[in-house]
């Protein structure tokens, strides 16, 4: 049967939507079962291997226009999928395990799921090593096994898709120079090295945990978790914050029909904010279940950076521009809106801190740490899914990148479990940098306090419209003639 392009983009969005749907209902509490496996079944024909060869056909004829990119990006939707069917046994066998095993430390069984959690809310940095070392014992033993399947099954599709490496295969499927971004972030680990030290080590001390060359991975979560900030951000105040930061940029949140705020307590919602799409811009869900803590205020203000870029985005787009394409870009919004947390005068004004300076230290110290623990994971990935990887190598490559970056004795049993999808750790980094632009735009035209200007507002609600149809190089080459530079996220930390 001939490939009917019409019929696919159809049932791609369908599938979308489906798929979304499901998540935010699991995911908010509605219901307790993740049916996705039925969705995929109904629309196998979506990622079956004729089916992605009939688009990758197309889209290699198709030029550099808005065909090729609409092309472009279903390409990569159907390649995704594709690499998703064929190791769904996989991964419904690890969320099986990890939704199910347990970790002792010696002094009690907990989920495996749950030892992040407990580490952050553990004061004692031994039992927190302890959990560490357990968890990565389940984690070396019963679950590496089953993801170095799956990865060698991804290599595998990717070269008999005719691509060198999967590291080649999403290169090109992201339009991003994969290559040529490990050497702006490895400059940028460069350009951070001394800084790194003096802004993280300042917040140790403050937060009585040992420096670094002492410090331990399994102290980060209860470094990053800051109890001692908590009282600056109240569960209570955390909806309202958000509500009346919109209200500053013109935007009246309760009034957005195509935003469905769910801020109810339900027994099996997560416990973090996330944002879900099943239409763009129709239906869109901003989750919260209010915890309070700096990490809460922003997980919503992150979402709720995607929230308002997607609820804005035209709807006469087409799909792919609505919904599939570069999310650098609704990445970067997100951490824009994020990154007021950290802002001295919003906190003063809409938190009524009257000294900020902790909590603004804290976010730059995460943030670093962050940046840099990324810009190790891309040049990792990059290794692990280039053409020659040696992957009897890997786990100790993984543990020597990320300890080097982060400086802090990296333990290796997460070589293959703290690896993203299809790249997408270059998504964030691209997003980090590309924020950055935005801020700097913004307080050049509406000042520091661009947060609360109605015409800051139109100034983003003008770049948001424009959906994902441009890249984030494009977007940024049209809104402000600039190039994205990885200079100015290091000055801007
Ligand atoms: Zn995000």
């Amino acid at each position: 049967m001939a490939f009917d392009l019409d019929r696919y983009r159809e049932r791609a969005e369908r599938f979308g939507e489906e798929l979304s749907r499901e998540y935010y209902r699991h995911l908010a509490g509605h219901k307790r079962e993740l049916e996705i496996e039925r969705i995929y079944d109904s629309y196998a024909d979506l990622f079956a291997r004729d089916s992605v060869m009939a688009l990758r056909d197309r889209a290699a004829t198709a030029g550099d226009g808005d065909r090729g990119r609409r092309l472009a990006y279903l390409l990569h939707f159907g390649f995704d999928g594709l690499i998703g069917l064929e190791t769904r046994a996989e991964a419904a066998e690890l969320a099986g395990l990890e939704a199910s095993l347990e970790v002792d430390a010696g002094d009690g069984a907990l989920p495996y799921r749950s030892v992040v959690i407990a580490q952050a809310n553990e004061a004692d940095a031994e039992r927190r090593a302890a959990l560490e070392e357990a968890r990565n014992l389940v984690l070396e033993e019963r679950l590496n096994p089953i993801y170095a399947a799956a990865l060698e099954r991804g290599h595998e599709i990717c070269r008999q898709f005719g691509w060198p490496s999967y590291a080649a295969a999403y290169s090109e499927l992201r339009g991003i120079d994969l290559e040529r971004l490990r050497e702006q972030t490895s400059r940028f680990l460069g350009d951070t090295g001394e800084v790194y030290s003096t802004v993280v080590d300042a917040q140790l001390e403050r937060a009585r945990l040992p420096g670094l060359g002492e410090l331990r991975r399994s102290d980060l979560p209860r470094f990053f978790r800051a109890p001692e900030l908590d009282e600056l951000f109240p569960a209570e105040g955390l909806i309202e914050s958000f509500e009346e930061t919109l209200a500053d940029l013109g935007i009246d949140l309760a009034g957005q029909s195509n935003v469905h705020l769910d801020t109810e307590s339900r027994p099996t919602k997560s416990p973090r904010a996330f944002c879900s799409t099943p239409r763009v811009p129709g239906e869109i869900y901003l989750v919260i279940a209010p915890t309070g803590g700096r990490d809460d205020y922003g997980a919503l203000f992150h979402e709720g950076g995607h929230t308002e870029h997607y609820a804005h985005t035209e709807a006469d787009l087409p799909f792919e521009f609505r919904q599939l394409g570069d999310n650098s870009v609704t990445e970067s919004f997100a951490f824009l809106l994020e990154h007021l947390t950290a802002e001295p005068e919003w906190l003063r004004e809409r938190l009524g801190i009257d000294d900020p300076a902790p909590a603004v230290e804290h976010s730059r110290a995460f943030r670093l740490v962050m940046l840099r623990r990324y810009s190790a994971k891309l040049a990792y990935e990059l290794d692990l899914h280039g053409p020659s990887a040696d992957l009897g190598a890997m786990r100790g490559r993984y543990a020597e990148l990320l300890g080097d970056a982060v400086r802090v004795p990296w333990p290796p049993a997460g070589w293959l479990a703290d690896v993203d999808d299809g790249f997408y750790a270059a998504c964030y980094l691209r997003a980090w940098a590309l924020e950055t632009h935005w801020r700097a735009a913004l307080e050049e035209r509406f000042g520091h306090r661009w947060f609360a200007s109605a015409e800051a507002g139109d100034w983003l609600r003008d770049l948001w419209r424009r959906g994902q149809r441009l890249n984030a190089d494009e977007l940024l080459a049209e809104a402000l003639g600039e190039e994205l530079d990885f200079s100015w996220l290091a000055r801007s930390v």
